[in-house]
């Protein structure tokens, strides 16, 4: 990859914030799904849904309007999913 794609990459990060079919929170970057800790007080870090093997994670402000650390390298495929109605339903 180029120097100035990579630039960009780190730019631009689209996330879609949705619930689960249990109304948790949960945000989705390129495809992968990612859960909030929510007991911080300024931030909001996110985690990836398969963190126990993957240290992906990126971290918001409180009002979910701006990134403010990311590392989206996963260990991992991405899930296959479908948001309906801004639900996450996670397909086998
Ligand atoms: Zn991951």
């Amino acid at each position: 990859m180029r120097r100035g794609d990579d630039y960009l990459k780190k730019l631009i990060v689209v996330v879609t914030f949705a619930v689960n079919q249990n109304q948790k929170n949960i945000a989705i970057v390129d495809g992968y799904c990612f859960y909030p800790d929510e007991r911080h007080s300024n931030s909001i870090p996110w985690h990836c849904t398969r963190s126990k093997t993957c240290k992906a994670r990126f971290t918001t402000s409180k009002d979910k309007t701006t990134v403010r650390k990311s590392n989206f390298t996963h260990t991992h495929p991405p899930p296959r999913f479908l948001i309906n109605n801004g639900v996450y339903y996670r397909l086998s």
